[in-house]
């Protein structure tokens, strides 16, 4: 038989086009290969660079509002004879500039514990972190052999948390995702070397990521306190939609944990304290009127938040309400930090009360739960292991908050605007709202500008 002629060119032309795909993916692979090497050999050639030759370790590491706060400790046979002078955290480019952030530090027996701050508010500041890849090192500033010297050490997570995105609060219409991130590389033939780096890139906000969460506290079939023809309920929600109406319009993303007067759970999906997770949101507001037992007051404003945390942002919403809707701190010494700056955590009896509950509903008695502990669950279980979340589901009663041990959570205020049964304040709420919200816009956007 003898085969067309046409038939053998397309036999070689399909061979040569089979072939032809082999040697483009081989030169792909390569190219691939390459640029991961590459890659690789850059970092190491930093770490060679600044003589990066032993470890610290990072036992907890946590992102509340805008900071990342890192806890840690170094061995002292790691540092083998350094004086310590300083101790910081560096973020240092692939070209050497660094960026420091000073650690508290402590000698414990063979290790020193070090930290950025004992506030969950503080610490890095992720929304100052511009584009680019950085590297995250412990610096020791000391002396060695009478030499001062700087000795750079990597970072080894020891914790469950292995990753985290944040994404920084929006501003003409911009964001940056920053994401944190734990990894290992091949230093030399038998040692791996673990590394910490941020990276942080511009991106187009996701569309269920928010800057910040609005609460109108209560609703529906739970009215909150009641005065004359007046509900809490129905106010906060008045207040809160012109709250992010107005923070709209300054560019911010905002959501609302409800929008109609309808009854809102605490857990579950869309639930009060679940939404700022879900939205990974920055800052949560939960807007509140108090109601008093005492004789017609003039102002009741208390702002609440965690026990374990810088106060200065409670503080200005504290006092730009006061000052600028005219009205006053509230009386209640309770609890009380400073004037109108709350932090109500569990009382001894409290404590006692909650074991006790616990055994007759036969489930074991929350670990975290003690007079360390934020009292109002807005506060505690929107906050994560920051704020000792503890509802994970064991008391069947009040449902399962699923981000209870979440390592990353929005800044949490309870805002008491004022006392709905004292005539005084009533009026003021209802006369002068834009002062309220301007007051709250201006800590808002004092905190946050640049
Ligand atoms: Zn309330």
């Amino acid at each position: 038989m003898k085969l067309s002629k046409s038939l053998i060119t397309r036999i070689i032309e399909v061979i040569i086009a089979i072939v032809s795909m082999f040697v483009l993916m081989i030169i792909y692979s390569n190219i691939l290969n390459n640029s991961e090497n590459d890659e690789e050999q850059k970092i190491k050639n930093l770490f060679k660079d600044i003589n990066v030759e032993n470890y610290a370790q990072i036992d907890k590491w946590t992102i509340y509002g805008n900071h990342l706060n890192i806890c840690g400790n170094i061995n002292k046979g790691n540092i083998n004879d350094i004086n310590i002078e300083e101790l910081k955290i560096v973020a240092m480019n692939i070209t050497k500039e660094e960026k420091e952030y000073t650690l508290e530090y402590k000698e414990k027996e063979e290790t020193i514990v070090f930290f950025l701050s004992s506030n969950i508010n503080e610490g890095i500041n992720l929304e100052d972190i511009y584009e680019g890849n950085y590297y995250i090192f412990l610096k020791i500033i000391g002396t060695s052999n009478e030499k001062e010297n700087s000795y750079y050490f990597n970072l080894k997570n020891t914790t469950e948390y292995t990753d985290s995105k944040y994404y920084t609060l929006t501003e003409n219409n911009l964001n940056r995702k920053i994401e944190i991130d734990f990894s290992q590389i091949k230093y030399n033939k038998d040692t791996n070397v673990d590394y910490m780096n941020i990276i942080s890139s511009n991106i187009e906000l996701p569309e269920d990521i928010y800057d910040i969460v609005i609460d109108p506290g209560h609703g529906g079939s739970d009215p909150g306190a009641m005065y004359k023809n007046n509900t809490e309920a129905k106010m906060t929600l008045e207040y809160s939609i012109d709250l992010k109406r107005k923070l709209e319009y300054l560019g911010y993303k905002v959501k609302l944990t409800r929008e109609d007067d309808e009854y809102t759970a605490p857990y579950g999906k869309n639930g009060r304290a679940i939404i700022p997770y879900d939205t990974k949101a920055k800052l949560f507001l939960s807007i509140h009127l108090n109601s008093t037992v005492k004789e017609n007051p003039e102002g009741g404003v208390e702002i609440y938040c965690a026990n374990n945390m810088n106060l200065n942002l409670a503080k200005n919403f504290a006092n730009n309400i006061v000052n600028i809707a005219k009205t006053k701190y509230s009386p209640n010494n309770v609890s009380k930090a400073l004037d109108g700056v709350y932090v109500k955590t569990y009382t001894k009896e409290d404590v006692e009360e909650a074991i006790e509950y616990a055994h007759d509903l036969n489930y074991e008695p929350y670990e975290t739960l003690n007079t360390n502990t934020p009292y109002y669950f807005m506060i505690r279980e929107t906050g994560g292991i920051m704020t000792k979340a503890y509802v994970d589901g064991r008391n069947k009663n009040i449902g399962d908050n699923p981000y209870h041990n979440s390592n990353i959570a929005a800044e949490a205020y309870l805002l008491e605007l004022g006392f709905i049964n004292s005539e005084k304040d009533i009026e003021n709420l209802q006369k002068n709202k834009e002062a309220y919200i301007s007051a709250i816009i201006k800590t808002i956007v004092d905190n946050y500008t640049k």
